[in-house]
């Protein structure tokens, strides 16, 4: 299949196929991720305390962060990944609505990133003594299942994600690219700075393949200067900024693969050859972006199941409840030889 293509549907076939027995969508945890992280950077916006924010969904950022800029923590937004937020939801909420005893419930999620499989191991990542995720596999893992499965997955029928965590929009189809997470929260922060459904959806300043994408934006009649940057030698230069004093942003998005989750660790290899005709990170990109153009609700706070799990359960982002199931803390980690 041609780089890019969305094999969404056939990939919850699979998934059925290999024996599990729902498949919920990684992407409406990213709608949660963003209502909570526009949350937290409107009010540590309002009251000018620890900023910049910076993003935190990325595991191999965080650990980075936590070994070689400690001192930095407090920038660090306190919201959980969207995948650690869909697993604590769906052994908190959804185990309540069903009737399942959360035990029972053993998370799988399949993701682009080797360093997920950490981030789901922290004790920070637990709740009521289970953890929000039981196990990560990568979708270079998942593609070799597959195949010993003996899947014919070209022919495979496209089915739909289970509800109710089934339901994405735009903003949490664009996370696993570079300047994504940014975009999808300044959606969701500009309509709650101004209490309207402004018809601006698409930040092109934060979009590309740059390692380093600055931009100074009006949102809501406020100046906020954010820089999006991914690799982990362009992260180093951001925070060398901030400690410096020198850095004047509000926002900062910081994912440890150059390019973002579309370039993660856990992906598929291509050859070389490949590598050196095509531009995979922007076909990847592209194809995210497609499904953002696509999407009916392309804002995280139009889900409608999003806005029907707060309502019924969250309350609201920010909450009690939301901190404690959708949020984390982080720690000084010591460097160490592997
Ligand atoms: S950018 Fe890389 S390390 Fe970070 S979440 Fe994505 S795949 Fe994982």
């Amino acid at each position: 299949m041609d780089i890019g293509t969305n094999v969404t549907g056939k990939m919850i076939s699979a998934l059925k196929r290999i024996g599990f027995d729902r498949v919920f969508d990684t992407n409406t945890g990213a709608d949660f991720t963003i209502m909570e992280e526009a949350n937290e950077f409107i009010e540590r916006f309002t009251e000018n305390e620890n900023l910049p924010m910076i993003t935190s969904c990325s595991p191999g950022w965080v650990k980075f962060i936590e070994m070689n800029y400690p001192e930095l923590l407090p920038h660090l937004s306190s919201c959980k990944s969207p995948h650690q937020m869909l697993g604590s939801l769906l052994k908190t909420y959804y185990a309540k609505k069903e009737g399942i005893d959360p035990e029972k419930i053993y998370v799988v999620s399949i993701m682009p990133c080797i360093a997920k499989k950490f981030e789901r191991q922290k004790s920070e990542m637990k709740n009521n003594g289970l953890y929000d995720v039981d196990n990560v596999i990568t979708t270079r893992e998942l593609a070799k299942m597959i195949k010993q499965a003996n899947i014919d997955f070209i022919n495979l029928p496209d089915e739909t994600f289970d509800a109710p965590m089934g339901e994405a929009t735009g903003g949490g189809a664009i996370f696993g690219t570079t300047g994504g997470v940014m975009e999808a929260a300044l959606r969701t922060a500009q309509d709650t700075l101004t209490g309207k459904n402004l018809e601006k959806i698409e930040f092109e300043q934060v979009r590309g393949g740059e390692g380093i994408k600055r931009a100074s934006l009006n949102i809501a009649g406020k100046d906020i200067k954010v820089v999006a940057a991914s690799g982990l030698s362009n992260a180093r230069k951001i925070l060398e900024e901030i400690k410096s004093g020198k850095a004047d942003y509000q926002f900062v998005e910081i994912m440890a693969c150059p390019g973002g989750c579309v370039m993660g660790g856990g992906q598929p290899i291509k050859d070389s050859k490949t590598r050196s005709e095509v531009d995979i990170r922007k076909l990847r990109a592209d194809a995210l972006y497609s499904i953002d153009e696509k999407s009916v609700i392309r804002k995280s706070h139009e889900n409608e199941v999003v806005k029907q799990i707060y309502k019924e359960y969250l309350e609201k982002p920010g909450s009690y409840r939301a901190e404690k199931l959708l949020h984390t803390t982080y720690k000084k980690r010591e460097k160490y030889n592997i």
